[in-house]
């Protein structure tokens, strides 16, 4: 049945809400105030409930669907993460409460900045962040502090890849640096005569994804890390791909100065939809006194009879503060509990089963599907969506039509080295059935790419929506009941 448009149901004085009495003395509003047409469709509460309810529904969500979104890790998200979250004593506190009265919430942030420090390899964490974009806004600002303060002024330009999230370039670009673009070799590697180039006395740093956008590790990681250093510059880690590093390598560990967390893509904390978000950033002890203020840290060892006194303390030559109050508190409590279920060992395996589902899927789509940078990869892959012998089809063709197949499109056009790119990231919590299934699909739709091209090129059929004119839905927004942003003007 399609969705009524609620304009159309609408019938004049029908009344759904009910005020509450009137508890203030009643007065007029200035004239010119209220607008004298409003035209709001006039519904009973039923219809607004089922309307919403329904909507809510037709959106596709790691609870009702494979999500391979490549780079975003939409891994499932545990209930048990949401319990815990909801609990009162986690819920329903103030961040300005005494911090009496707060100790189980701050011993909470202390162990998660423990245990971030220990994955990564780092000596001080902070949790403020609010997404990735900002923890890596927080580690630019960090390496230009750093720089500054030991009066290395000129140190200016940072390195960003050709493959890297763009958020990089933009970050560096915010924090008033210079980005000087690294194109890959053939191996999808940092290319190590561009970098040799750029490593001169006004190198600030470098921002490196690995394994990278393309899922790959890269072959000269430790070489790049050493040139970059040898000419005084600093590391930053672009740590998106935890996922597929967990209890296997800690970036820390080989170099990396200073690196961003994605709570909820690593550690299973909800995303997408534009929700909040929380993106820890970890340093290497050079760094730590700069980190945004203030942190969390025990301030009473106590003893054998008194547990410890926590409380904050603010490092000497912080950035100052990049979040409000404390950061997205909720989210923390969630990627704790993720933790706390997995153990030690149960992270390595996460990152053990991502990088095993991944290879799987590449096994099964490598030889339908081009892969330009075909070696064996990390947690995702990068394929291309485009054939010679069916040379209408794009890459955009083949993710509506897999909506067909109750998939969600893996990301489209990035990273932009691959020509049509397909990043697929199937992430550790899928089964082999979901696998193949998908697999299946995506052999199905090369196949009708041959012989029945049109069928792409007009998908998605079985969604609520069909093909959209994607130029004109951006350009030309409909917010409200059938009255475009540019007729309203
Ligand atoms: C997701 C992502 C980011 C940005 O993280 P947000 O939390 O979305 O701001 C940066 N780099 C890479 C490689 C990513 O995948």
């Amino acid at each position: 049945m399609p969705e009524p448009d609620l304009c159309e149901i609408s019938v004049p004085n029908r009344i759904g809400f009910r005020f509450p009495g009137l508890d203030v003395p009643k007065s007029e509003l200035p004239k010119g105030l209220v607008r004298e047409v409003l035209p709001l469709p006039e519904l009973y509460e039923v219809d607004v409930v089922r309307r919403y309810t329904r909507l809510s529904q037709l959106n596709h969500a790691i609870d009702t669907g494979y999500y391979p979104l490549g780079s975003c890790t939409m891994k499932y998200n545990p209930k048990i993460n949401e319990d815990m979250a909801r609990q009162p004593g986690f819920a329903a506190v103030h961040p300005l409460q005494p911090i009496q009265s707060v100790q189980g919430c701050l011993a909470l942030m202390y162990d998660l900045q423990e245990w971030l420090k220990e994955i990564g390899g780092f000596a001080g964490v902070t949790l403020q962040p609010a997404a990735g974009a900002q923890g890596e806004l927080t580690g630019i600002l960090i390496i230009r502090a750093y720089h500054k303060d030991r009066g290395d002024h000129k140190r200016t330009k940072i390195l960003i890849p050709d493959s890297a999230h763009g958020t990089n370039p933009a970050t560096s670009a915010m924090s008033g640096m210079t980005v000087v673009e690294i194109k890959s070799d053939e191996r999808g590697n940092v290319d190590l005569e561009a970098l040799r180039e750029q490593c001169d006395d006004t190198l600030a740093g470098i921002m490196l994804t690995n394994p990278n956008t393309l899922g790959l590790f890269d072959e000269h990681l430790e070489e790049v890390i050493h040139m970059v250093h040898e000419a005084g510059g600093l590391v930053y880690g672009d740590g998106a791909n935890m996922n597929a590093l967990l209890g296997i390598l800690r970036p820390g560990d080989i170099g990396i100065d200073v690196l961003h967390y994605n709570l909820h893509k690593t550690f299973s904390t909800p995303h997408g939809g534009g929700g909040p978000g929380s993106g820890p950033v970890g340093v290497r002890s050079h760094l730590v006194d700069f980190l945004p203020s203030p942190i969390v840290t025990i301030t009473d060892e106590g003893d054998e009879e008194t547990p410890p006194i926590y409380g904050f303390y603010s490092p000497p030559k912080s950035i100052g503060r990049v979040k409000s109050f404390h950061g997205h508190f909720g989210m923390m409590v969630r990627a704790y509990t993720y933790m706390l279920m997995h153990g030690k060992e149960g992270l390595r395996k996460i990152s053990e089963h991502a990088v095993l589902n991944a290879n799987y899927l590449l096994a099964r789509l490598r030889h339908v599907y081009h892969v330009p940078y075909d070696r064996i990869c990390m947690h995702e892959f990068v394929a291309e969506g485009h054939w010679e012998d069916a040379p209408e089809i794009r890459a955009l063709d083949i993710s509506k039509r897999l909506m067909d197949f109750g998939f969600h499109p893996p990301t489209n056009y990035f990273p932009l080295i691959v020509h049509e790119a397909l990043m697929i990231e199937p992430t550790e919590t899928e089964s082999k059935q979901t696998l193949d299934a998908f697999a299946d699909a995506l052999i199905t739709i090369a196949q009708e790419a041959r012989t029945n091209p049109e069928i792409l090129k007009t998908a998605p059929h079985r969604t609520p929506v069909g093909r959209v004119d994607e130029v004109k839905a951006a350009k030309d927004l409909i917010l409200s009941c059938g009255v475009s942003v540019e007729e309203e003007e």
